[in-house]
Parts: structure tokens; C-alpha cells; sequence
């Protein structure tokens, strides 16, 4: 099944579509938006509705809301929320993905923000996403006869159609025990690990340790931020030059790194628009060009990126990105001293602590205009100094009040999302 359209995408992506110059990529996104729209005008009667009276650039944002609250309006193959979610849930609870809708794989989205998310796809689309993942990751030289070991928070059918002998996957639960993960892992000695930065430094504790005496080919970050700290730590541990990224989430594969390790976005794919923050900052606003099961158009996601100033020297034409810095809801909110409000991006109060040594473990959590409480998983005088010292720092470079730091003992959470500095005070965006 499938597997003619799955290695004409990997083919596609991986060698017939260089895209060298921005007008190439430009020319591109035009046909496929040109194609994309007149499929939707016919088969999506949300935005038939809409692309009656504007054009693409004029159609109102959507977000997970939107997209939860006119799901049966969206989607072009009848699909219900409520039959859909009801599945995804049941496939969640027994931990058994093999049930779908229709010819449809549905899934849900483990979003960070607290609105539960709802994808849907296609098979053609599934294969389409096998196909473009296995083009950004497999590594230049031999394509075959590598293993893939996917940590994922929620399966779905998707990994398990690729098996065969040239490349094969394999699953593991980030629910599962760790210690018994790690001997699975050391049994199947996967050439690429793909796992989220909670999960790898797991593995990196086993491996400082002496229980990883093993070095994949390739390893990837997915799913979570990937702090800088934790980078370097990874990379070391595992023997990696760099440690790979893809960006994928339920609204799409949107960015994979090179094989100099940049982060480029998948504009051969996906279209992204620009809501500019200041000093390149961003949030994008995607619409997926070919995805049609579950159209993804001028959806306005929460995270923000930071593009790079100057391109990237493996000469991809595809944006480079130089961070994603995490969700907007987490940008902190940290009042001056006349009580305007500053904001100070996820990532620069993570670079801060990159300074602050005598502990292992943190979490930064905003609870008030000028309150911060800090969780430390070695808590004593020294610790609590250093912190204190940075946050104080930052505080008087950027301009804002130093703020009253409460501290509490690190406490792990494996389920969790790692979510090194929230926001949990102020309105969700700002
Ligand atoms: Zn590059």
C-alpha cells in the first residue's frame, strides 16, 4: 500500500525539487496555492463560503478554535467533530492507534495551549508525509538499511506503513518505562533516533551514566523546544555534531534542519506568512498547500521563530531559521519600572540561566507582573544565588523591574510537555 507514492514523494523532495532562488520557491507556491484554492472553492463548503467574496490574502486568520469549531465545515471528506474526536479519544485511552475513520487516520494534538486539537489525513497524505520526512532525514550517502526509533506521544498508522527492508521504523511510548525503553533501543540499534528533548535527555542521563555505550547516525529533535543547553548536552552525550530538528506539528511538517544543521522551512509545501514581532522575530501563519483532507489555511500559529539575518551557506533557498523560540503564550510579560509591560521571549530568559550554573533542572514560571517562581532540581544557597544573580542581570540590560523570585524544588514530569519558561499570569497573547 502506498509505498509507489512514497517514494515518488521522497524522490521529489530529496532530489527533484532544488529550489535555489526565492523566485523559484515564489513560482512554486503560486501554482500549488492557484490549484490549492480552486480544490477548496470546490470540496471545502467553509471556505467555498469565504473565497466568494475575497481572495486568499483577504481570508480571515484561523486557529485551533476555528478550526475545532467549524471542523465538519472544513474538512472535505464528511468528517464529524464530535464521531471524529470520540475516535481519537478511544485511540488515546487504549493506546492502540489502529482504529480510524473511514479510509482516514484521525489523531489528537497534545497542544500545549489547552485547547485539544483535531487532525485528520488522508492516506495519499500520509504517504505524501512519510515520503517528505524520510527525504529530510535519512542521510546523504546510503538510504537504505537504516533503522528509525520514534519516541511519539501519540502514534497513529502512519509510522507503521513504512516497515520494509530498506528503512524500518520503530515505535516506542514515552509512557513506557524509561530504563526499559533504553535496553529496547540498545537492542535495536536504531541508526536515526527521533524523540522530543525530554525523552533524549533521558536517554543522555543513561548514556552519562554508561547505559548508552551506543552512537546513532542521526539524531532529532520533534515536538518540543529545543533549548540551547540541552542541545549541547545531547550532541555531547550521543557523539552528535549537531543535533537535527524537525518542526511538525499538527497543522503540518513545517521546518527540518540541513545537513548544516539550520533550521529551513518547508516552503516547497507550505506557504508561510509573516506577523513581524521586531528584530526578526515572527509568528507564522501557515497554509499547506497540498493537505486537503483537513485544509490548513492562514492558520496563525502560537509559536514564535526567529529568522535568520543572512542565508544559509548549503544553498537552500528555503527561509532559514535561526530559533524557535517557543509559544507566544510563554513570552514573559515583566513590568518596568513604570508598570508598561515588557516582553521578554522564552528563549532569551533561557539563555540567561545558560550562565547560572549549580543545578541541572529548571523551570521558569511567570506569576505575576513582577513575579517569577523558579524551580531548581538542586536547591541551596548557591543555586538560588546564581539565578538570582542572571534574572537580576537580564533585569537591568532589558529594562525591566527586578523581579520577586519565589524557588521550588524541580519536580519531573515525563507525560508533561517540557515547557521551560511559561506564562501563567496576563492575557494569552500580548
Ligand atoms: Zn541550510
Amino acid at each position: 500500500m502506498g509505498r509507489l507514492r512514497i517514494v515518488s514523494e521522497f524522490a521529489a523532495v530529496r532530489w527533484m525539487r532544488p529550489l535555489r532562488t526565492r523566485s523559484a520557491v515564489s513560482r512554486r507556491q503560486r501554482r500549488l496555492l492557484r490549484r490549492h484554492l480552486r480544490f477548496l472553492r470546490r470540496s471545502s463548503a467553509h471556505f467555498a463560503a469565504l473565497l466568494e467574496a475575497r481572495g486568499f490574502h483577504d481570508l480571515p486568520l484561523m486557529d485551533k478554535k476555528v478550526m475545532m469549531e467549524r471542523f465538519d465545515e472544513i474538512n472535505t471528506v464528511g468528517a464529524s467533530r464530535d464521531e471524529a474526536l470520540a475516535l481519537a479519544l478511544a485511540n488515546e485511552r487504549s493506546r492502540d492507534f489502529g482504529a480510524d475513520l473511514g479510509r482516514n487516520s484521525v489523531g489528537l494534538s497534545s497542544g500545549t495551549s489547552g485547547h485539544r486539537g483535531l487532525f485528520l489525513v488522508s492516506p495519499a497524505e500520509r504517504d505524501a508525509w512519510v515520503g517528505a520526512v524520510l527525504a529530510r532525514t535519512l542521510p546523504r550517502g546510503r538510504l537504505t538499511g537504516h533503522r528509525i526509533a520514534l519516541f511519539l506521544r501519540a502514534d497513529n498508522t502512519l509510522y507503521e506503513s513504512v516497515g520494509s527492508r530498506a528503512v524500518s521504523f520503530r515505535y516506542f511510548d514515552v509512557y513506557a518505562d524509561m530504563g526499559e525503553n533504553v535496553r529496547a533501543l540498545l537492542e535495536y540499534e536504531p541508526t536515526i533516533l527521533v524523540a522530543p528533548p525530554s525523552v533524549l535527555r533521558r536517554i543522555v542521563r543513561a548514556a552519562e551514566a554508561g547505559g548508552f555505550p551506543f552512537v546513532p547516525e542521526k539524531v532529532y529533535a520533534v515536538a518540543e523546544v529545543l533549548e540551547l543547553a540541552d542541545e549541547r548536552r545531547i550532541a555531547e552525550a550521543l557523539g552528535q555534531d549537531i543535533v537535527h530538528q524537525l518542526y511538525q506539528c499538527t497543522e503540518g511538517f513545517l521546518a527540518h534542519t540541513c545537513e548544516r544543521g539550520v533550521l529551513h522551512l518547508n516552503e516547497d509545501a507550505v506557504l508561510v506568512e509573516r506577523e513581524e514581532l521586531g528584530g526578526g522575530r515572527f509568528v507564522p501563519i501557515v497554509t499547506d498547500l497540498r493537505r486537503r483532507a483537513q485544509p490548513i489555511v492562514r492558520y496563525r500559529l502560537g509559536d514564535v521563530l526567529r529568522a535568520r539575518s543572512r542565508p544559509c551557506d548549503c544553498g537552500s533557498a528555503l527561509l532559514a531559521i535561526d530559533r524557535i523560540e517557543g509559544r507566544e503564550g510563554d513570552t514573559l510579560l515583566l513590568a518596568r519600572a513604570d508598570g508598561s509591560l515588557l516582553p521578554v521571549f522564552a528563549d532569551v530568559m533561557a539563555r540567561a540561566l545558560l550562565h547560572a550554573d549549580g543545578f541541572d533542572e529548571y523551570r521558569v514560571r511567570q506569576t505575576g507582573a513582577s513575579r517569577l517562581e523558579i524551580a531548581l532540581d538542586i536547591l541551596d544557597d548557591r543555586s538560588r544565588g546564581r539565578v538570582e544573580g542572571e534574572v537580576n542581570a537580564l533585569a537591568d540590560r532589558l529594562g525591566f523591574a527586578r523581579p520577586v523570585i519565589d524557588f521550588a524544588p524541580y519536580l519531573h514530569d515525563g507525560t508533561a510537555k517540557l515547557r521551560r519558561v511559561v506564562r501563567d499570569w496576563g492575557d494569552e497573547s500580548w
